[in-house]
């Protein structure tokens, strides 16, 4: 197996594995999408709240606001020395007031711990007419994506590298170039060519217009794109995606020693 970063920046990033297996990389994708924890409100106590939007709606809305994610100050509640009662390394505690008229953004969420808070300050929770108020009391803690999508750290997805051949010049090498949706081919002294294998979408227009001239399939090598919903870095989901995928893979092997007689 072979890794190649493409891309990387604050949001997003692309890597090549190469020589791999699908079975192999979704195993990947999953630990990254759905065992990688971040913080998420999960408990809200409202104090008031005579908006238009009934206590769970906004308390739905507050749960699905992304907070910046501190793995090394925070531990899952089950995990944490407490076991689960709830402390300062497995809870924080946020509090919002106001009253109208005003738009409650993400924003006026107040956090106990300034390094967690909204990843992004503009996003709506209610809107407050004159004389409206809200307030409360939200518990965000650590989850995972298998327990609810709003602890999930990102979109994670990956894709066949394609393999575009053209075995035979087909005769008509001009429209090929032209029907392609994602300009895979050119023309060049009367010859067509490949001019963006990895640009390939396996559309197969290509391969049923020419008769088999050209031949399109897949090599053992894939596109993997982490894009952060901004809890975590791309290079941080990815880390804490393959540490939880390790740490299981010990479980696993201490218990196979205890069942071997
Ligand atoms: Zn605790």
């Amino acid at each position: 197996m072979n890794v190649k970063l493409l891309d990387s920046s604050k949001e997003k990033m692309e890597l090549r594995i190469g020589e791999s297996s699908p079975a192999y990389v979704n195993a990947l994708r999953r630990y990254m999408a759905f065992e990688v924890p971040t913080m998420a409100i999960e408990d809200v106590e409202f104090r008031s709240n005579n908006s238009i939007l009934y206590d769970e709606m906004v308390g739905h809305r507050l749960g699905l606001v992304p907070l910046k994610t501190d793995l090394k100050s925070y531990n899952l509640k089950n995990e944490c020395k407490c076991k689960g009662a709830g402390c300062a390394q497995c809870e924080l505690k946020l509090t919002l007031k106001g009253s109208g008229p005003k738009m409650i953004y993400s924003s006026d969420l107040k956090s106990k711990d300034p390094k967690i808070k909204p990843v992004y300050p503009q996003i709506p929770i209610v809107k407050l007419l004159d004389g409206q108020d809200i307030a409360f009391e939200a518990i965000a803690v650590l989850g995972t994506g298998k327990e609810h999508a709003k602890w999930s750290p990102g979109l994670i997805y990956y894709r066949h590298v394609p393999t575009v051949k053209i075995n035979k010049q087909p005769a008509n090498s001009e429209e090929v170039v032209s029907r392609c949706p994602r300009n895979c081919f050119e023309v060049k002294a009367k010859k067509l060519s490949v001019k963006d294998n990895d640009a390939c979408i396996l559309c197969n227009d290509c391969v049923e217009f020419t008769n088999g001239d050209i031949e399109v399939g897949t090599a053992n090598d894939f596109f993997m794109t982490v894009e952060s919903w901004g809890q975590l870095s791309p290079s941080d989901i990815m880390i804490k995606g393959v540490e939880v995928f390790n740490a299981q893979l010990t479980d696993f092997k201490k218990l196979l020693a205890d069942v071997k007689e």
